[in-house]
């Protein structure tokens, strides 16, 4: 089998591979992918670092070219990509679909970026002086990456970094390096010169910590659990370096006695259920209130019964298996949390088999489940969701806000006061009106606040925040 080795340099290499499994069949081997070491990780920082003064001063049309060359083929081969993000990942081919065509989008978008650069000149205080704010690139980023988007979180980090004109070490998941030597692949082939984008497959605890411990990346962007974000950020701090952390949430969604009840329903399946929950975004608490919460449970479960789990390439599957055995033990561990907890098991819970080996749970559904229990406050990641039971919409809010984490955050109502009440007091990065948690836009602001995140957000033109660093020059006329 071809190994599908790390770009370093310039240069495809590296003779140690790991299998990348496919969840929905665990026979089935996707690739060989090289395993980096810290070594590789090291030349890559210094390829990235002799790469930078040149392409901190390329022309805005090379990386206009280069960025939409990318997009264009991303959007060109979007069946076969997410065939392979399906494979190697397990959400359904449609889902993996629409997530590369969004890569695309993302490319497409910094593309133009790249030719809006622009600063500000404004008049001194002082007569005869003129003042510049400009904002240059920062230098070598370091882009760590999870497992749950291996297409569009790569592409969202890649695509405004190098528009900006930094330098890139990129580090994917462990489980899901496909995706991301596709599309490193892709931008060297479209003519990025050597050392811009550096490409190390490997172990979080090797090649991770060695990028973490390098004085000579200017800053990190990293997508994943609280903990390794810690690392991220204490070792950055010990740098002098400037990070962004994207990490859990333990999404709520209100669902208000006034509610339209299919879009309530609609709403809290899709962004329970769908991608098996493992999405960031995913709602985990749906808070009802009183008058609504019988009929929508009962709704509910009714739609739930109609999910049909299944292998991620099979035409009719609604919901993939989960991502490996490591989360699928987090997952009914939960579960069983939850069932001594006191919460009432409503729907599903028991793993499912199908005509593959894969890790296929049955999307659970919790009631009678409090704010307190530790199925309501922990991130889970698994298609496993608690419903919770509160009096009126001053409850609902509450118990919203009432969690460590702040990345989305929803509302199923018909009533204007409610909804902009809700817009304005959710402790949140973003808001969502009779729309499911996850789901957002790829030109906007993505990102969120207290536990979930640190650092400015990412995507649409807010990234610039982090991928540059201003600059404020005076001139004596
Ligand atoms: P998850 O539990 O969802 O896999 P992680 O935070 O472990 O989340 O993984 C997110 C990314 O962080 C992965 O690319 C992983 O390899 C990387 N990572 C894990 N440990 C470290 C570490 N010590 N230093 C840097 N990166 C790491």
């Amino acid at each position: 089998m071809t190994i599908y080795q790390n770009l370093i340099a310039g240069e495809w290499i590296g003779t140690n591979a790991t299998k990348n499994i496919n969840p929905s069949d665990t026979n089935e081997v996707v690739g060989l992918y090289a395993d980096g070491s810290a070594e590789d990780t090291k030349n890559a920082i210094a390829a990235a670092k002799a790469a930078f003064p040149a392409w901190s001063r390329s022309g805005i049309w090379e990386r206009h070219v280069i960025l939409k060359k990318a997009g264009d083929e991303i959007m060109a081969r979007k069946d076969e990509l997410g065939a392979l993000l399906a494979r190697e990942e397990g959400k359904t081919l449609p889902e993996a679909i629409g997530e590369t065509i969004r890569a695309s989008q993302i490319f497409e978008f910094f593309a133009g970026e790249a030719l809006r650069l622009a600063g500000e000149v404004i008049p001194s205080v002082r007569p005869n002086v003129g003042v510049e704010i400009t904002r240059d690139p920062l230098g070598v980023i370091g882009i760590i990456t999870p497992w749950n988007f291996p297409i569009a979180i790569p592409a969202w980090k890649i695509a405004p970094a190098l528009c900006y004109g930094n330098t890139i070490v990129f580090k994917p998941a462990e489980l899901v390096p496909a995706c991301s030597w596709a599309i490193v692949d892709i931008l060297h082939r479209a003519g990025l010169p050597k050392g811009v984008l550096n490409l190390v497959m490997g172990k979080g605890s090797v090649v991770g910590q060695a990028m973490l411990d390098s004085p000579d990346i200017a800053g990190i962007t990293f997508t994943g659990s609280t903990g390794t974000g810690k690392r991220v950020a204490v070792s950055s701090l010990e740098h002098n370096r400037k990070f962004q952390l994207e990490m859990g949430g333990k999404n709520p969604m209100v669902v208000l006695d006034d509610a339209d009840l299919n879009v309530a329903v609609e709403a809290a399946a899709n962004s329970g259920f769908f991608s098996t929950g493992q999405r960031c975004t995913a709602s985990s608490r749906l808070i009802v209130t009183e008058g609504i919460h019988d009929r929508f449970v009962a709704a509910l479960t009714e739609k739930l019964k109609t999910i049909v789990v299944d292998h991620a390439m099979k035409p009719g599957t609604h919901v993939g298996p989960v991502v490996d055995e490591r989360q699928l033990k987090t997952d009914t561990d939960y579960i069983e949390i939850g069932k001594k907890e006191g919460a009432k098991l409503a729907f599903g819970g028991e793993l499912i088999t199908r005509d593959t080996p894969g890790f296929y749970l049955q999307p659970t559904l919790f009631t009678e489940a409090t704010n307190q229990m530790r199925i309501s406050r922990e991130e889970i990641f698994g298609p496993v969701v608690s419903v919770i039971r509160v009096k009126d919409y001053e409850e609902a809010l509450a118990t919203a806000n009432d969690t460590p984490f702040g990345l989305s955050s929803g509302i199923a109502t018909t009533s204007l006061k409610h909804a902009t009440h809700f817009k304005r007091n959710a402790e949140a990065g973003m808001v969502m009106v009779n729309l499911p948690t996850a789901g957002v836009d790829f030109h906007v602001p993505f990102g969120g606040r207290k536990g979930s995140s640190y650092g400015p957000r990412e995507q649409g033109k807010y990234a610039a925040e982090f991928y540059t660093t201003v600059k404020t020059a005076y001139t004596l006329a």
